[in-house]
């Protein structure tokens, strides 16, 4: 149930924002996820359905943003986005390492009343 866990972060986060600025309701939650997350769309919007009723989240949309994923060479330190599954590096065909960009999952912004 890891996306139950991370979509209790996302509403909590996302209420304490509202709150800072003195919303009352939220309508809106942008999300960035990167394409290596193993982050699930469809399942963070069914739990946060679920999780939000009786919250001024409730009945927010969920904004999904993705974020191409990143390597980096491991022999001339060139960071590039792979081509289906060549994990080559496009200047010397050196061999590709994953890094951290494209496993990102954190709120980018929110849309409030
Ligand atoms: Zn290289």
């Amino acid at each position: 149930m890891h996306e139950l866990t991370v979509t209790q972060n996302v509403l909590d986060i996302a209420i304490e924002h509202a709150r800072q600025g003195g919303a009352t309701r939220i309508t809106r939650i942008n999300l960035v996820i990167g394409e290596m997350s193993s982050i699930i769309d469809d399942s963070v919007q069914f739990y946060f359905d679920f999780i939000s009723k009786g919250t001024m989240a409730e009945g927010a949309e969920l904004q999904f943003r993705r974020i191409p994923a990143q390597f980096r060479c491991s022999e001339c330190g060139q960071m590039f986005t792979p081509e289906g599954d060549d994990y080559r590096c496009p200047r010397c065909a050196g061999l590709g390492i994953v890094t951290d960009v494209g496993s990102e999952f954190y709120v980018e912004s929110i849309e409030v009343d």
